[in-house]
């Protein structure tokens, strides 16, 4: 029962953080759809433990808003903070930087970690099935589905759920978005 508080906690608080934020597609849904359908899909690949939920639903509230790895430490503890440190990118180096560094850092994550990364890009690959950035180029998303493919390679071994989903949502955005 205390993790399950601990899940509402986190969804309140990634929900507040993310409150002002929309996801990028062409349907701007509110951000927090986003790290609730990362958790969704964790649990649908058989990823039960609560601290990796919990993780799942805060991974971009450091990266994406004013939000520190001391205060998610303080109120999810050090697990939960130090998963969330796995999943976030340095916003100081340059965006391809960041991108490079993803599929170096890929096969040294946690298996935790891990799992949560794969089930984050199935996310952002099947939002751009129908709801690809309007201002995104063919090339563009082309080149996106290309580089989660190199990042997940990296991450693969871990949840074969989660490793075929992925494979289905390129194959099926790629479809969407003929070369
Ligand atoms: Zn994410």
């Amino acid at each position: 029962m205390k993790d399950l508080a601990m899940l509402f906690e986190a969804l309140d608080f990634a929900a507040s953080k993310h409150q002002f934020q929309r996801r990028k597609g062409s349907t701007e849904t509110p951000y927090i759809n986003h790290p609730i359908d990362v958790a969704r899909r964790l649990v649908g690949a058989g990823e039960e433990d609560p601290q990796v939920l919990i993780a799942a639903i805060l991974h971009d509230t450091v990266e994406d808003t004013e939000t520190t790895f001391d205060q998610i430490a303080t109120k999810f503890g050090a697990e939960v903070a130090s998963l969330v440190k796995e999943c976030t990118d340095d916003k100081s180096l340059p965006k391809a930087e960041r991108k490079r560094l993803q599929i170096e850092n890929a096969p040294h994550k946690s298996r935790k970690a891990k799992c949560i990364k794969i089930a984050d890009k199935i996310s952002n690959v099947a939002d751009m099935k129908f709801h690809a950035p309007p201002d995104w180029s063919l090339e563009q998303i082309t080149d996106y589905l290309t580089w989660t493919e190199q990042v997940v390679r990296g991450l693969s071994g871990v949840n074969e759920i989660l490793e075929s989903e992925f494979a289905q949502a390129v194959a099926e955005a790629r479809k969407a978005h003929p070369h």
